[in-house]
C-alpha cells in the first residue's frame, strides 16, 4: 500500500509550531492580526471565509472580517483597500476571489500593500518567487512543499511534472520544486499527449480542476502523487463510475446518497493507490494545509513588521 500523506496531521503540526510565534509578538506589542475581505454571498466563499476565521481564532491571530455587499463597486473596494492597507494593526489582507464579474479583481489585487499581501498573489510576491527572494508564498503550493519536507520526500534531481499553470497554484508550485532542484516540466490543456508526460513523473503534481481525470495511464509506477483538485461533484453517474470500483469503501455510495455530493480530487482515487509510493488523499490532503500556510505567512508578516526577522 502507498504512504498516505496526511495533511490534517502536518497542518497541526505548523498550528502547533505557530502559537509560540504568535505568542512572542503578543507579547513583545501585539498578536498578528488578519482581515478578511468577502464580497457578497457565494455559499463556497462563505466557507472558506468562515474556515480561515475558525483557525484565526484558534491560534490567537486577530481577524476581522469585512462583507462589502455584492453590488460593490472597483471603487468601493479600492476604499476599503486603501484603509486596511494603512490600518497599524493589520498585518495581512486577503481578499476572497472570486470577486463579481463587474469588479476589477486585477486593480483591487494589485491595491493591497504586497507587504501585507498574505495570499502572495500580488506579481510584486510573485516576482520575488521567481526570483528566490523572500516574501511570502502562495498558501497551496507553499502548503505542498511543506508536506513534502516534513514527509521526508526528496525532491532534488527528481523528475517533476505539474499539471496545470494557473497563477495561483500551477506555476508557483513548478517554481518552488524548481527553487529545490527539482527538473520541472509543466502541462497545460494544450499539452500533447499530456498521459505519456505525466508519466516521466517522480512527483506528479495535479492542479487542473478536472474531477478524477489522471487516471492510472497517467501515473509512473511508484510516483508521489500530489492532487491538489478539488471539485465538489454532484454527478451520481460519475461519482459511480470512479467509487463502485473501490473495494476498501464500498460505502463511499451510500455517503453520496446521504450527502447528495461528493468531493473529488483531480486524480482516480483507486488507481492512485494502485500506482503511486505516496500520494495526497482527498479530503484532507492538500486542502488542510491552504490555511495553515496562510497563518504562517500573516504570522511571518507580523514578524517582518515588529522587527523579528
Ligand atoms: P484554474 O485556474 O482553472 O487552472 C486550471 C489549470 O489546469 C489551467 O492551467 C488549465 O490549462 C489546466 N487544465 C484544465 N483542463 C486541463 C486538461 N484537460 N488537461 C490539461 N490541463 C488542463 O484552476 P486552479 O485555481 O489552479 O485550481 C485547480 C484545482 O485545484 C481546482 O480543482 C481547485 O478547486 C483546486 N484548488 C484546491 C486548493 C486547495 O486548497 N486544495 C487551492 C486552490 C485550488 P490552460 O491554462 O491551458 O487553460
Amino acid at each position: 500500500m502507498p504512504q498516505i500523506l496526511d495533511g490534517i496531521r502536518v497542518r497541526d503540526e505548523i498550528k502547533a509550531e505557530l502559537k509560540p510565534r504568535i505568542a512572542a509578538l503578543a507579547a513583545k506589542s501585539r498578536a498578528p492580526g488578519l482581515a478578511v475581505v468577502l464580497v457578497g454571498n457565494d455559499p463556497a466563499s462563505q466557507v472558506y471565509v468562515r474556515n480561515k476565521i475558525k483557525t484565526c481564532e484558534d491560534l490567537g491571530i486577530r481577524s476581522e472580517s469585512l462583507r462589502p455587499p455584492e453590488s460593490v463597486t472597483t471603487e468601493e473596494l479600492l476604499a476599503i483597500i486603501d484603509t486596511l492597507n494603512a490600518r497599524d494593526d493589520m498585518d495581512g489582507i486577503l481578499v476572497q476571489v472570486p470577486l463579481p464579474p463587474r469588479v476589477d479583481a486585477k486593480r483591487v489585487l494589485l491595491a493591497i500593500d504586497p507587504a501585507k499581501d498574505v495570499d502572495g498573489f500580488h506579481p510584486m510576491n510573485v516576482g520575488n518567487l521567481v526570483a528566490g527572494l523572500p516574501g511570502p508564498r502562495s498558501c497551496t503550493p507553499a502548503g505542498i512543499m511543506e508536506l513534502l519536507k516534513r514527509y521526508g520526500i526528496p525532491v532534488a534531481g527528481k523528475r517533476a511534472v505539474v499539471v496545470g499553470r494557473s497563477v495561483n497554484v500551477g506555476k508557483p508550485a513548478a517554481m518552488l520544486l524548481l527553487h529545490e532542484n527539482a527538473t520541472v516540466t509543466i502541462c497545460h490543456s494544450r499539452t500533447v499527449d499530456l498521459a505519456a508526460v505525466c508519466r516521466e513523473g517522480e512527483i506528479l503534481v495535479a492542479a487542473l480542476g478536472r474531477p478524477a481525470m489522471i487516471t492510472g495511464e497517467f501515473i509512473r509506477p511508484g510516483a508521489v502523487v500530489i492532487d491538489v483538485g478539488q471539485t465538489r461533484v454532484t454527478d451520481r453517474a460519475l461519482a459511480a463510475r470512479i467509487f463502485s470500483r473501490d473495494r476498501n469503501d464500498p460505502d463511499k455510495m451510500a455517503a453520496f446518497d446521504k450527502r447528495g455530493f461528493v468531493w473529488m480530487g483531480d486524480v482516480d482515487p483507486i488507481d492512485v493507490v494502485e500506482k503511486a509510493s505516496a500520494y495526497t488523499p482527498v479530503t484532507g490532503g492538500v486542502g488542510p494545509l491552504t490555511i495553515a500556510m496562510l497563518m504562517t505567512n500573516t504570522v511571518a508578516a507580523a514578524e517582518r513588521r515588529a522587527g523579528l526577522c
